[in-house]
């Protein structure tokens, strides 16, 4: 029996996840929820698969919960709250698709306490790569990414020997603004960075997607999922989304995982591993998918996935920092009071602020995480 917790229920995995479960069925449960502040879906939620637990981000939250579901189940807040779902004893799988630097700690929590993580969102590896593979390989856990990139290169080295990797190619589908130069991003509102070709995503992930930041993020991922150097990991623009990700190994072969565009697969991949189930979804096909086609990034027009190689390479709080500076940008950027070229600049600048400190604890990396957010807001002018 697989009895999952998932972090970040009510978001755009969350509830895609809770759909993969209620396919596969029997086997599968969920047995306790986090989410922040979409209430009246948590209550749906809650009222459908019944978890044992379930935490929301505020007391004003739990208040309103509390009216709308019945008594049985036990609501928490907050941090604490969080981290008492991804630890609650009967769940033996935690799904964490909590967005930004908030769901490090549960992730931690929940290896710590040997359960196994999928990981959805990027940023607790980002930020604390090293910290999370050392306790995934102290607990002997596998971990199964969820990001469709990563999910594809775990299951392209699927009985492989990552020592013949000669490197791996992550694609990218290039966001909305694919081919443009600096001088066409000038003018670019939220609303034009909000409008993602092939992907449908929430808001901060679908201006990183537009940034290419988002890759850079996915760089980094993995860089230690895989255990490779950065310089190891290349990305390839393929606007179709088709080819979610390939390596490439030292004989020249290349393997490559394919599929339409959705995250449904890649969830189930996590759920089921290490086996794979049917799935009800359509199949590729790829005779009404062609062309693909490949293209180089423009490194100099998407100065955010060219930072990414730079903190990846800097180490230590760099990344944290990097990515804390993202999210108060992204966020100032979609609340019209710095451009959208300003995204990069902020991020440049606050990594250029940070501080060398090799192998940083998590207490550092939270520090840190909170100083690049009071650095970002000054370089946007807030
Ligand atoms: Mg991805």
């Amino acid at each position: 029996m697989t009895r999952i917790a998932l972090l970040g229920s009510t978001g755009s995995i969350g509830t895609q996840t809770l759909e993969v479960v209620e396919q596969l069925g029997e086997g599968y449960e969920i047995v306790a929820l986090a989410a922040g502040r979409q209430v009246g879906l948590l209550a749906e939620q809650v009222r459908r698969w019944r978890p044992a637990i379930v935490s929301v981000a505020t007391p004003e939250a739990r208040d309103e919960l509390r009216s709308l579901v019945d008594g049985d189940t036990r609501i928490v807040v907050g941090d604490e709250g969080l981290v008492e779902v991804a630890t609650w004893d009967s769940a033996n799988l935690v799904v964490a698709a909590v967005t930004g630097a908030l769901g490090l700690r549960p992730i931690v929590a929940a290896l710590e306490a040997g359960k196994r993580v999928a990981p959805a969102n990027k940023e607790p590896l980002v930020i604390a790569g090293s910290i999370l593979m050392r306790l995934t390989r102290e607990q002997n856990l596998p971990l199964v990414p969820i990001d469709s990139e990563h999910s594809a290169i775990y299951q392209c080295l699927r009985g492989e020997d990552v020592a013949t990797v000669e490197r791996l190619v992550l694609t990218a589908s290039g966001g909305p603004f694919r081919g443009c130069q600096l001088a066409d991003l000038e003018g670019v509102t939220p609303e034009q960075a909000l409008c993602h070709p092939t992907w449908k995503m929430g808001p901060k992930i679908t201006i990183d997607s537009a940034t290419l930041f988002n890759k850079g993020l996915e760089v980094i991922e993995a860089q230690w999922l895989f255990g490779l150097p950065v310089d190891k990991v290349d990305v390839i623009v393929h606007p179709q989304s088709i080819v979610h990700s390939m390596v490439e190994f030292q004989d020249g072969s290349v393997l490559a995982q394919m599929d339409d565009p959705n995250m449904r697969t890649p969830i189930q991949f996590a759920l089921t591993y290490p086996q794979r189930l049917r799935s009800p979804r359509s199949r590729l096909s790829l005779a009404a998918r062609v062309p693909l086609s490949f293209e180089q990034p423009n490194l100099d027009v998407f100065r955010c996935l060219a930072l990414a190689y730079d903190a990846a390479r800097a180490g230590g709080l760099v990344p944290c920092a990097m990515n804390a500076a993202d999210e108060v940008a992204v966020e100032r950027f979609l609340q019209g009071r710095i451009r959208f070229l300003d995204i990069p600049r902020v991020v440049e600048r606050v990594m250029a602020r940070c501080e060398h400190v090799a192998d940083p604890d998590l207490d550092m990396l939270f520090a840190a995480d909170a100083q690049a957010r009071r650095w970002a807001d000054e370089e946007c002018g807030c």
